[in-house]
């Protein structure tokens, strides 16, 4: 055989026709939704309030293994799919490693990462039902930015609630939501009673997620044409994901390989969740039997350090119950760069893949450690990693080099979920030695912690 290319594309013909809902082929499903108040399960119905009928529809579908992608949305991602999947001929160089590292890239369009694949879905089937505007929150901006996008795209109203701190902090992020036309609100705002309320207790604050995320929901209540939208952590987002994996396990299949171990950052499980989807179909079925590696940051170790358990989605503890692996709804990450994993949830679905031992290990890697991994793939590779990504590649070099130490030829494929341009003020802590790792005690984490039952 030939040489493997440095990129493996699909041809237009080969790209996925359908997303894989990983559901079906699970031996048992997560723990349904509960009703705050009331504490009983919530079905699709309950959801429609807050969310567009046909994603709350895809929330609970636990039938269908396919689910078509529908050919606007299709037509979408051939603007900026598929993605590479890149071997690091440079890196395994470097390492000095027989093993085969694979990277699949999701930051070659303007929003930077893999988000931009669920928003384009969520925002057909907003604009399919007759909806005129769509609202969330961002912190770091990325989904944000991708939400924008989708929207300037398919024709439908976009307001973002921007964590003020961050909106400060980042102004280009601002910039370029706006160029799509998205309004872009510092949050809290007077634009909200959530907002004026804790505006008036705090004049001054920055801000929180919990907080934005209030008053996105707020609006949405506030009108019947318009719907709140969730970037990550649902099973619909999942399973829009899903066409990472397989585009990747596709592009494997041309060059004749199939990853041993399967490795990815994880904040709240979207990206991992939907690269791994169809392997993780593969191991459920019995027909290979590939590792899984989920990452995340030793400052916010919701899997490597929480507890199964319901919990609410937001600081505001206005969400359902969600069961999952959670710090509790109030805990607050200490200071860390990579904006999309700091988040106190995970996944229903990667967390009971992880409680059934499907998902096979969590890791929690150290913020320094992570951006001199990013350094080195960057020098070798070329291409700047989101810091969020560079906590896969981490763990990535590290498998390399224990394939090294014992001979082994291993496969390994790796999310390289984005591009780190929106993130340089964090690669300027790294260089300039101010970057901390922030990881919390145990007494930290214990009030959180023990005001969950499990
Ligand atoms: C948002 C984000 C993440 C984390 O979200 P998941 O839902 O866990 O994928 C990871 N990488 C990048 C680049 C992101 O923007």
């Amino acid at each position: 055989m030939s040489k493997i290319p440095y990129r493996t594309y699909l041809e237009e013909g080969e790209m996925p026709k359908s997303w894989y809902n990983v559901k079906v082929d699970m031996k048992e499903q997560h723990d349904p939704f509960l009703h705050p108040g009331t504490k009983q399960p919530l079905g699709a119905k309950d959801l429609e309030a807050i969310f567009c009928s046909e994603l709350c529809a895809q929330e609970v579908n636990m039938t269908d293994r396919f689910i078509e992608i529908p050919p606007e949305i299709a037509e979408y991602y051939l603007t900026y799919r598929p993605s590479p999947l890149i071997r690091a001929y440079n890196l395994e160089k470097e390492l000095d490693t027989p093993a085969r590292i694979y990277f699949k890239f999701e930051g070659n369009n303007t929003s930077g990462s893999h988000k931009l694949n669920s928003a384009a879905a969520q925002v057909y089937y907003a604009k399919k039902q007759g909806l005129t505007g769509l609202t969330t929150e961002t912190g770091a901006g990325q989904w944000g930015t991708a939400l924008s996008m989708a929207c300037a795209y398919f024709g439908i109203d976009l307001t973002v609630f921007m964590v003020k701190v961050s909106s400060q902090q980042k102004p280009y992020r601002k910039a370029v939501m706006e160029t799509y036309g998205a309004k872009v609100i510092a949050s809290p705002s007077t634009t909200t009673e959530v907002g004026r309320s804790i505006l008036e207790k705090d004049p001054d604050t920055g801000g929180s997620l919990g907080c934005a995320i209030s008053e996105a929901i707020e609006l949405s209540m506030s009108s019947d044409s318009i719907r709140y939208v969730l970037g990550s952590v649902l099973d619909h987002v999942v399973l829009h994901q899903s066409v990472i994996g397989l585009e990747a396990k596709a592009a494997m299949e041309k060059i004749g390989e199939y990853p041993d171990i399967i490795i990815g950052c994880a904040g709240g499980g979207s990206n991992l969740g939907g690269l791994m989807a169809p392997f993780m179909g593969d191991k459920l079925t019995g027909k290979a039997n590939p590792y899984f590696i989920a990452v995340e940051p030793a400052s916010c170790p919701s899997l490597t350090r929480g507890k199964y358990a319901y919990d609410f989605g937001d600081v505001g503890r206005t969400t359902p119950l969600i069961k999952m692996y959670t710090l509790g709804s109030g805990f607050m990450p200490s200071a860390n760069h990579a904006g999309g994993l700091r988040y106190h949830g995970m996944s229903p679905i990667m967390s009971k893949l992880y409680h059934d031992g499907y998902l096979d290990e969590a890791r929690a890697v150290e913020q320094t450690a992570v951006f001199e991994a990013a350094t080195l793939f960057a020098k070798h590779e070329t291409i700047l990693p989101a810091p969020e990504s560079a906590h896969a590649i981490k763990i990535a070099i590290d498998e390399g080099l224990k394939c090294k130490e014992s001979g082994e030829k291993k496969t390994i494929l790796v999310g390289l979920s984005g591009t780190g341009y929106f993130d340089m003020q964090a690669y300027m802590s790294y260089t300039d030695k101010t970057m901390s790792d922030g990881i919390p005690s145990d007494e930290d984490l214990a009030p959180g912690l023990a005001e969950m039952e499990e």
